[in-house]
């Protein structure tokens, strides 16, 4: 696995405005954000795809989506409501080879997605 830019982020080498930290994630906006409210979520335990996700233990596949939930609500998103995405691979528009969650919120989004 090479280095990414959110490697460099969790280390500390790279400044980001971070919404959420706790011993198994990481939370911080998103330089090009695609919303009013758009938050990366990044597990601390590395692996590059969601793809992966089946080998990975199943606690911290529930830890990672509980603080996904926890990020939001922390947003104020829970009554106006928000979207989860997470790219996978080429056609997924995956550009970061470590595994993560958008939260996008504070607009309506379209369905089916573009
Ligand atoms: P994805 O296309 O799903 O891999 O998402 C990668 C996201 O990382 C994109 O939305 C980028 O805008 C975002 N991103 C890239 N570099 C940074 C950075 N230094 N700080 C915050 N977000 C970043």
């Amino acid at each position: 696995m090479y280095e990414t830019i959110f490697d460099k982020i969790l280390s500390g080498g790279l400044p980001v405005d971070r919404v959420y930290e706790d011993e198994d994630v990481l939370a911080f906006r998103d330089i090009n954000p695609q919303a009013p409210i758009h938050v990366l979520v990044i597990p601390k335990a590395k692996f590059e795809r969601f793809a992966e996700i089946t080998s990975r233990p199943i606690e911290e596949t529930g830890r990672f989506f509980s603080a996904i939930s926890k990020v939001a609500a922390s947003l104020n998103l829970d009554d106006s409501g928000y979207r989860i995405v997470i790219n996978n691979g080429r056609d997924g528009g995956q550009t970061v080879e470590y595994f993560h969650a958008h939260i996008l919120g504070g607009r309506k989004f379209a369905w089916p997605p573009g």
